[in-house]
């Protein structure tokens, strides 16, 4: 049960990167169930991609500056509770703490489960201006058939699972998630692009990834990302303790050493916005 869930878990990590990459345009940005903002506050979005599919965002501009997003995905899924209750972490503070005191932004990707387990340091995360926090859907189950070995959610029931990861979010004090939506296990297809199409979100991937799930060499997984960062990049971690032990480790070293050649940490909505901008231009 545990390993196959830590493979599961592993694999997540590894999902397709996106081979369709949204064309940037100024889209209509939009913020699912927050109707009524003015738009000036509205975060950042992609315009719709080919016949009004879900956009696809993998990293930023190449030429725009040396930016490099580290996104964090906070998985859980409903039947874990009880390992929760016996002890095992799937939140990471040291990590959440380690961020702040190096002054990095990032972008978290949360399960709605994660939210209902952690209400706490979900709303605090939610509220730190260093932090976003976007869905990972509720519960972790995949949006394609084999995906990883993940149940899979069937097209029927997409939409409301992203929906009920949004209201759990709020629940616990996120008042603004951001309108992204990382797949579990980066899995799609066109069926779900154009499921989740309605909902107005951006599919958020990656182009690093940091092989940190169950990695039990930190030094290696700073090296994978060291390897992989170019300019605009999204770099895929976890913050869940018992999946991702030396995650923490890792950016300790990742980070000066991205900062010492030039990198600007930022969240993933600024990589959007400035896409959306030069696409505008162009
Ligand atoms: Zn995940």
């Amino acid at each position: 049960m545990i390993t196959s869930a830590r493979r599961r878990a592993a694999l997540c990590a590894l999902g397709a990167l996106t081979t369709v990459l949204a064309g940037c345009s100024s889209g209509d940005p939009a913020t699912p169930g927050r109707p009524g903002r003015p738009a000036a506050s509205a975060p950042p979005t992609l315009a719709p991609g080919p016949a009004g599919l879900t956009p696809v965002f993998a990293h930023g501009s190449r030429t725009e500056g040396r930016t490099v997003a580290l996104t964090f995905d906070a998985d859980m899924t409903a039947n874990q509770g009880a390992r929760a209750a016996a002890g095992e972490r799937f939140d990471h503070p040291e990590l959440v703490a380690t961020l702040r005191r190096l002054k990095v932004p990032a972008t978290f990707f949360m399960t709605g489960r994660w939210a209902e387990e952690y209400p706490d340091q979900a709303k605090a995360i939610g509220r730190d201006p260093l932090f976003e926090v976007a869905n990972h859907s509720y519960s972790h189950h995949a949006f394609t058939r084999d995906c990883y070995g993940l149940p899979t959610v069937p097209p029927e029931r997409m939409r409301a699972d992203v929906d009920r990861a949004f209201d759990a979010l709020r629940k616990a004090g996120v008042e603004r998630p951001m309108p992204y939506f990382r797949f579990p296990g980066g899995c799609y297809d066109e069926r779900s692009l154009r499921t989740l199409a309605p909902g107005g979100v951006t599919a958020v991937q990656w182009d690093v990834v940091s092989g940190d799930a169950f990695a039990t060499d930190a030094d290696a997984v700073a090296r994978q990302v060291l390897d992989g960062v170019r300019p605009g990049s999204v770099v895929v971690m976890h913050c869940t303790r018992s999946a991702a032990p030396t995650t923490e480790r890792a950016l300790r070293t990742i980070i000066p050493k991205l900062r010492e050649r030039g990198f600007r940490f930022v969240k993933v909505s600024e990589q959007i916005g400035s896409k959306r901008a030069s696409g505008a231009r162009s």
